[in-house]
């Protein structure tokens, strides 16, 4: 039985572990750096220990250190959050070895869908469309150029190793792919330490829509519906929904994207929260694009539309404990809406802006949940990505949980920083938006239409 966990992570996500391990009476040891000694999350978990510097690199990341804590605090398990070390097989192997319990998949699962090459390879063999592209990693220019050929421009260069949007280039002839598969190249080597890509043909202003799978470890697989991620920035998502609004008029689909993405997990005889990812073209093509071995920052839409605290499932599949519910007892009666409140600034092209916050003040009422580590005070460091909070609004319909968001959205104080907050009004205001019709291109279109004025 789990007694305590270990969170090897930081932020909102650590203080989300923290209260379901507080209601599933589990104690939690916060890990954290010197720059977060102030951090809400070290002062809610039972105990904290601190494991180095600032820099992600001297602590958050460092394995060795985080498994000594988890030796010297008796913990059984360990939540890696996302980012940091939560997609690392090796991590994930050693607290295997150590005997301390990795809240995720086996590192086997981490493998083989960690590289996004071989993840293509193994859920294509089970059925499940994928984008057309190379088969693994291209080995030299000339061979590339005539496969970006056969495949048919435009392409996109992807890192092997990638992710957060990062080491991707899109091409349209033969000489932009010969520059963006050197500048992929050179990318995905200084974020992964590994410059192996491989290209894939471009999908035109596709959705983005993933679903969110449940495994126990018994062999029950199942998926929580869809979260749609189509508004997004530089391939990085800044509002997602659940339900998506192109499903709600396609149910045939989600049923036949829901069963692809449990084949997908099936093939990686995948254990715990997880995320199959597709892309979604305006003919309702769906493509599997890679599937995220963790639980995801947009996990509280799917938990406000179903009912299931998923940290809360993560513990109890770890645990050993069987799926509590089939397929057929998830119902999707609500919908609901998140935004990703960044220390950005959004009228000065997304600037970050670390700083004090001098006054925080954050909405409530019906249908609002807050996910943040913010307060009053709280010195953000620079050292960490910028999001500080994310807000989900929720309703009986889509209509409503825009409403709701718009309102929430405006009762937020934040002083001494620039905050994404703005430019989600503007979203929530936008016909476009309102009337279900964004893709992955939405955000450029958006913001060439939009008087960066209206972000201030
Ligand atoms: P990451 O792991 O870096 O997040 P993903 O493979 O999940 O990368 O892709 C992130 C985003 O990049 C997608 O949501 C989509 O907007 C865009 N993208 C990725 N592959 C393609 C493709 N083949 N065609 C069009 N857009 C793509």
């Amino acid at each position: 039985m789990i007694q305590k966990i270990l969170i090897a992570n930081r932020g909102e996500i650590a203080l989300r572990i923290v209260r379901a391990c507080r209601e599933l009476g589990i104690k939690s040891l916060a890990v954290y750096s010197e720059a977060d000694v102030q951090s809400l999350h070290v002062q809610l978990a039972d105990e904290a220990i601190c494991i180095g510097g600032p820099r992600s690199a001297d602590s958050y990341l460092k394995a060795d250190r985080i498994i000594a804590a988890a030796e010297i605090a008796d913990v059984d398990a360990i939540h890696p959050g996302f980012g940091f070390l939560s997609e690392n097989a090796e991590f994930a192997e050693q607290c295997e070895t150590c005997n301390i319990k990795f809240i995720g998949p086996p590192s086997s699962a981490i493998r083989s869908m960690g590289d996004k090459a071989v993840a293509k390879e193994t859920v294509k063999k089970a059925g499940v469309p994928v984008v057309p592209g190379s088969d693994g990693p291209v080995a030299n220019e000339a061979d590339a150029i005539k496969l970006a050929r056969t495949i048919g421009y435009p392409v996109i260069i992807k890192a092997v190793s990638g992710g957060g949007g990062r080491g991707m280039r899109i091409a349209h002839n033969d000489v932009s792919f010969a520059k963006e598969l050197h500048v992929a190249r050179n990318e995905a080597e200084k974020a992964f330490g590994d410059s192996s890509v491989y290209i894939e043909k471009y999908i035109e202003k596709p959705r983005h829509i993933e679903f969110q799978i449940l495994a126990d470890e018994h062999g029950k697989i199942i998926h929580l519906g869809e979260r749609d991620c189509s508004v997004q920035r530089r391939h990085q998502k800044l509002i997602e929904e659940s339900p998506s609004p192109f499903l709600i008029a396609n149910p045939a689909l989600r049923k036949k994207m829901g069963k692809a993405a449990v084949r997908a997990a099936e093939a990686a005889n995948y254990q715990n929260a997880g995320t199959v990812e597709f892309l979604v073209d305006a003919q309702g093509n769906f493509y599997f694009i890679e599937m995220n071995t963790r639980i995801q920052v947009e996990h509280p839409v799917t938990e406000e539309v179903t009912g299931i605290d998923l940290i809360k499932q993560q513990i109890l599949i770890a645990n050993g404990e069987p799926l509590g519910f089939d397929q057929s007892d998830i119902t999707f009666d609500r919908h609901a809406i998140e935004c990703r409140i960044n220390a950005e600034d959004p009228a000065r092209n997304f600037a970050p802006s670390p700083g004090t916050i001098g006054l925080y003040y954050s909405p409530g009422g019906h249908g609002v949940r807050v996910d943040s580590h913010a307060y009053s005070g709280y010195q953000i460091p620079p050292y960490y990505d910028s999001m500080i909070g994310k807000l989900i609004c929720f309703g009986k319909t889509r209509e409503i949980a825009i409403e709701r968001t718009y309102r929430a959205l405006s009762e937020y104080l934040i002083r001494g920083i620039k905050t994404t907050i703005p430019l989600h009004k503007a979203i929530m205001m936008d016909p476009v938006f309102k009337e279900g019709k964004a893709t992955t291109a939405y955000m450029e279109d958006f913001a060439n239409r939009t008087p960066a004025e209206m972000f201030e």
